[in-house]
């Protein structure tokens, strides 16, 4: 069972020491609004010296991944690519291509349907480069809705939404959410269908991961701050989980979790705790 050990001194070594990588949340963990965490950005650049894989596994659905990508030099953070960033946007949009278009590539998905899209560029574009085509762009008359994706929209209207629900009358229309959040619950209540969520704590952004870099899930940490989605997809992915108090949780929910007697609340103790992740700079070898 999860402990919620401060990690420190022999055993931070141990635990770096073994890793074959790690995986990050970004907001809280490596930035908090427009400054990088202090010492975040030397953290990356110690474990690419040391040779361990930094990979980044965000919820965040507003951007694409190479909006993220500037938004990580523009912060300090040197050396990281779009390849090494999953977003709920980016993996949405590949589940999506998956279950519509199938694993086979250029079978027209044009042909095949369309997705309606309740939120920003970012996530329309990651749509649009998965090789679907969206509602409202170019169609002719009546063109058959195949699924709706919500994701942070901040044009949102009861238009919208009423809409969606009319797609979402045909069964076969799917219901895929970027991430648990009040948007993707209005939608389920307005159209009585249970949303498919790809964003944390759900496992399908590490199956992602996985297909591109072949990760080994008992070398791999999972670097979070909050306890509901980070925590618990590290646990839910079989990693060892590490909170760090620079975002959402506080140390005392974690502790909380710990006491209860629920084995829900228990999947949501982190194995470690530190106040910032460059506490984990002295783990790592010169
Ligand atoms: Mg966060």
């Amino acid at each position: 069972m999860a402990s919620c050990r401060r990690l420190s001194g022999a055993a931070l070594r141990e635990v770096l020491g073994s890793a074959q990588g790690l995986l990050f949340d970004c907001d809280g963990v490596l930035w908090a609004g427009e400054s990088a965490v202090p010492g975040a950005p030397e953290l990356l650049e110690r474990l690419q010296r040391s040779g361990k894989a930094a990979l980044f596994v965000s919820n965040n659905s507003r951007r694409s991944v190479a909006e993220l990508e500037l938004r990580f030099s523009r912060l300090g953070f040197r050396g990281v690519r779009a390849e090494h960033v999953f977003s709920s946007a980016l993996c949405s949009a590949l589940f999506l291509r998956q279950r519509l278009l199938g694993g086979g590539a250029g079978d027209g998905g044009g042909a095949t349907g369309r997705v309606f899209v309740l939120g920003g560029e970012g996530l329309r574009g990651e749509v649009r480069d998965a090789g679907l085509r969206l509602v409202g762009e170019g169609e002719q008359g009546d063109v058959q809705v195949h699924a709706v994706l919500v994701g942070y929209d901040d044009q949102f209207t009861f238009a919208k939404l009423a809409q969606a629900c009319a797609y979402l009358r045909d069964p076969r229309c799917l219901l895929v959410a970027t991430d648990p959040d009040p948007l993707t619950a209005a939608v389920e209540t307005a159209s009585g269908r249970k949303a498919v969520v790809v964003g944390k704590p759900n496992t399908y952004m590490f199956d992602c991961i996985v297909e591109r870099f072949g990760v080994d899930p008992s070398r791999t940490l999972m670097v979070g701050d909050r306890l509901e989605t980070d925590i618990l997809f590290g646990k839910n992915c079989g990693l060892s989980t590490i909170l760090t108090l620079t975002g959402v949780s506080r140390l005392e929910e974690a502790l909380a979790y710990m006491a209860s007697d629920s084995a829900a609340a228990k999947d949501m103790v982190p194995n470690y705790y530190v106040d910032s992740i460059a506490d984990l700079i002295p783990g790592l070898d010169e």
